[in-house]
């Protein structure tokens, strides 16, 4: 049961619901005793432009879609009038109570009451759908960005591109060149699968109630994975990083190797030994855990 006046939301199914009017977003909050709660990132977007643009960036019409956070349907209700069929964790009660009403009757929504982080996403969309392309879409709550990207890089699903909203920080990570300082474990998580593109910057006039950071949307297009296992990939990664200031050569040797083997490793992977990890490409990378890989 829903309805509003003039911004638009009946319901009781077929009908368009405006929630990126602040009006209607005020009057939902109300009926479903929702007040946005920092400790969950609860920043609504009220402007429709943007969630049309993050909708249409993130999959082709009808696609099979993973939205984390789905809040009171600002992309998902894009995203279905789009022909996707979507499945969304979200993990505040009141929330899943507004989003069953506003999305009542709609076959194509599959509603998660859960935390992401704790959801078994392997189990339940694969069963849900299949082994088709997953395209995942979100306006990430902020306090567990990098969780919730990592959860998707490392899912055994077949996940084909990733397009959130993130604090411009974690854009500025998930983007970085080598060299850079922005340019770490993150970074190269994500390159290891991907070229992560910023698409747009997102004001904080844009969400209800207004964050206190810019945003950014930012774009990974999955490529089918390296010929090498990721976690093996990321002990390498964390170890070379241990010690950010240090050579690689030096948290090499931190991490247990003998002088000997460092060089060895080193010289097979064509990196120069006084070599920091923040100036190593993820092909770099990949070349030390494959000479680790001998090793181990
Ligand atoms: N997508 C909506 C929008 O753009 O207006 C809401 C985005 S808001 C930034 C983040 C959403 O993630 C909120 O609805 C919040 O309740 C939800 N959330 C926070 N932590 C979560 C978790 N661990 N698992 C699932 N959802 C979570």
């Amino acid at each position: 049961m829903l309805f509003l006046q003039s911004d638009m939301w009946y319901n009781e199914c077929e009908m368009f619901i405006n929630v990126t009017s602040p009006r209607v977003l005020k009057e939902l909050m109300a009926q479903f005793g929702v007040a946005p709660l920092k400790k969950l990132g609860q920043n609504f977007l009220v402007d429709g432009n943007i969630a049309d643009k993050i909708a249409a960036a993130a999959a082709p019409a009808g696609a099979c879609v993973l939205e984390i956070g789905p809040g009171f349907g600002a992309l998902t209700s894009r995203l279905l009038a789009r022909g996707s069929e979507v499945a969304a964790y979200e993990i505040d009660a009141g929330l899943c109570r507004a989003l069953d009403a506003i999305f009542t009757g709609e076959p194509r929504f599959h509603l998660f009451h859960q935390d992401f982080l704790k959801a078994d996403i392997n189990q339940e969309l694969g069963a849900l759908f299949g082994g088709r392309e997953i395209y995942v879409s979100a306006n990430l709550p902020y306090y567990i960005t990098s969780p919730c990207i990592m959860a998707l890089l490392t899912a055994r699903l077949n996940i084909r591109r990733i397009t959130v909203m993130v604090q411009r920080e974690v854009a500025d990570r998930l983007c970085a060149a080598p060299g850079s300082k922005d340019y770490g474990v993150l970074t190269v998580a994500a390159g290891f699968f991907s070229a992560p593109q910023r698409l747009f910057n997102v004001s904080p006039s844009c969400f209800y109630p207004r964050p206190e950071v810019e945003s950014a949307v930012v774009q990974m297009e999955i490529a089918p994975q390296q010929d090498m296992d990721f976690e093996a990939f990321m002990d390498t990664v964390k170890a070379l990083f241990a010690m950010r200031r240090k050579t690689v050569k030096s948290n090499l040797r931190t991490a247990g190797l003998e002088p000997q083997q460092t060089e060895a490793v080193l010289k097979a992977a064509g990196i120069d030994e006084n070599a920091r990890a923040e100036t190593l490409s993820v092909r770099d990378f990949i070349a030390i855990s494959r000479e680790l890989k001998k090793i181990y």
